[in-house]
Formats: structure tokens, C-alpha cells, sequence
């Protein structure tokens, strides 16, 4: 997961207005990349961690959409769907990712903890992919260093063992969906798990329309966006119908690799530059853009 990235101080922000769409011009595209496998944030009754995965699997087959996973091998230990869960990521030949083995934020470890959970995690990773095509990296919780010495001791690190960083230019709060559908879920709330769906909405269409204006006013281009998601239950429930939401706003879907080829990924995919990796939100703080407001749901089915 990660944290909801609103620390920004108070100023005068531009107003972002994105010049219309060129006609003829190539359809924009996003690789849909998912988080913490083999398991994410509350079930609601009834759920499993493979039956979560299951649906996952099916929305992204259903759309043919491909996905890149990154996976945790500390999480679900103590789980008895967490091993079906990531065979069913397996068995559909969706590639895998390294994103840590417990999911420590970076600032909390020095240069030998970071190490230590990489590589503990690579064995997990290499036995869940099918094929595998290089290797990825996702920062838990975003988080890449908060000191240059030690942004540069982890990315070091990821170069000297061949990883590419995932990047990520959307991110709309799939997180903080899990814990109030759970609870609505166990209540019976119909009416909450609508308001939850519609904040959902809302929020993926507002948030991949944001990313696209910020290309074209900080960029001068579209680029290919990468989305995080989570394996989370919500997530599952909601994701046939995200993916028809950017199919509705003019998006393809691509895979990580093919997104990232984009030069704006450079730093990403090659550790050995200066970091931090490339996101639209940095370049928007820097540009004095407002951030997006969180979805407004954690309150509903106290
Ligand atoms: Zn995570």
C-alpha cells in the first residue's frame, strides 16, 4: 500500500486545464500494475484471498488488459488461500515483481535491511513467475529514500542485482477502499457499498483525467501512465468496471515494459541515474499543481 500523498504545502496553486485530445493522435495508455500479493487489507465475509485473486484474474482476462504484480512473501503467511492466490497470478502467466519481503518502508532500514528484503524476497518472486522478463522493483509505500545517501545506497543495490524500478503516475486510493467496504460488507449496507462504489468512480476517472493534463501541461505530451492497484476485495469487485471506465476515456491498456519504454521512465529504468524515479506528482508539486482530494469514505459504515 501506500500513503496517500497530500503533504503538500499551502500555495498558490496553478489550475490545470488540458488542452483537447489531437485528433488522430495515438490512443493514451496505461499499464495497470498491482500490489501486495498475495494479500491486501480487509476481507469482507464470504472472500478469500484466492477468490479475490480469481476475479482479479478474470476482470484483467476478460479485458485484455495485462498486468504486472509485485509480491510480498512475508504477507499471507498465515493464510491458507495466500499459496492459491498467487498460483492463480501464476497460471495466468501474469509477470511478477519484487516489492519487498515484508513490505519495510525504506526509511526505516539502512542500506542492509533494504538489501536484506530484497533479496530475501527473490526466491518467492522468481517460483511465481512463469516467465520470467527482468526484474522489477516497486517501492513499498512509494517510499525511495527521504535522504540522497540512502536513495542512492538502494538504488545502487537495485542495479548492482538488474532491477528496473516500477514507476507509478496514477494512483487514486484503491487502498483506502478496503477496510469501509469490510465493514459494510459485514453490515449488509447496500447503501454504503454504493456510495463506496461511486467514490470509487469517481475518483479512478478524476484521477486518470488529472494524470493526462498533467502530461500534457508539465510534459507537453501524453505519456503512458502506470496505475497502481492493489489485490484487495474491493479492488476485485471494482476492477470490470474500472477497466471499462479508461476503455470509456479513449485508454489502452499496455504492459509495464511497453509503458515504461517511454524516455519520461529513464531514471526508472535505470537505477544507476539520480533518483527518485519520475512521477507526475513530483513534477506537479514542483509546478505548484494542487493535489487531488483523498476520496471522502472513511466514515461510512462505522
Ligand atoms: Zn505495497
Amino acid at each position: 500500500m501506500v500513503r496517500w500523498a497530500a503533504t503538500v504545502a499551502a500555495c498558490a496553486w496553478v489550475s490545470i486545464v488540458g488542452p483537447p485530445a489531437l485528433a488522430g493522435a495515438p490512443k493514451p495508455a496505461i499499464a495497470i500494475t498491482f500490489d501486495d500479493i498475495p494479500a491486501h487489507g480487509e476481507l469482507p465475509p464470504g472472500e478469500t484471498r484466492a477468490s479475490v485473486m480469481r476475479a482479479i484474474v478474470a476482470a484483467l482476462k476478460n479485458a485484455k488488459a495485462p498486468a504486472h504484480g509485485f509480491l510480498n512473501a512475508s504477507f499471507g503467511a498465515d493464510d491458507p488461500h495466500a499459496a492459491e492466490a498467487v498460483r492463480i497470478w501464476r497460471e495466468a502467466r501474469l509477470p511478477v515483481g519484487n516489492h519487498g519481503f515484508a513490505h519495510r518502508n525504506l526509511d526505516t532500514l539502512d542500506a542492509a535491511g533494504f538489501r536484506d528484503e530484497l533479496v530475501r524476497n527473490e526466491p518467492a518472486v522468481a517460483s511465481a513467475n512463469f516467465g520470467v522478463s527482468g526484474r522489477w522493483f516497486r517501492y513499498p509505500f512509494l517510499a525511495e529514500g527521504s535522504t540522497s545517501l540512502l536513495r542512492d545506497q538502494a538504488r545502487a543495490i537495485l542495479a548492482e542485482r538488474g532491477y528496473r524500478i516500477a514507476a507509478v503516475t496514477m494512483s487514486f486510493g484503491d487502498f483506502l477502499f478496503a477496510a469501509p467496504y469490510a465493514r459494510c460488507a459485514t453490515k449488509r449496507d447496500a447503501a454504503g457499498i454504493a456510495a463506496l462504489e461511486r467514490a470509487w468512480l469517481d475518483a479512478a476517472r478524476a484521477d486518470a483525467l488529472r494524470a493526462q493534463r498533467l502530461s500534457e501541461a508539465l510534459l507537453g505530451r501524453d505519456i503512458p501512465q502506470v496505475l497502481l492497484m492493489h489485490v484487495g476485495a474491493f479492488d476485485a469487485r471494482m476492477l470490470p468496471r474500472t477497466l471499462k471506465l479508461y476503455r470509456d476515456l479513449g485508454f489502452r491498456f499496455v504492459t509495464l515494459e511497453q509503458a515504461q519504454s517511454d524516455r519520461f521512465y529513464a531514471a526508472a529504468n535505470d537505477p544507476r541515474q539520480p533518483g527518485p524515479s519520475p512521477t507526475l506528482e513530483r513534477a506537479a508539486t514542483a509546478a505548484l499543481v494542487a493535489p487531488p482530494p483523498a476520496p471522502n469514505i472513511q466514515d461510512l459504515c462505522q
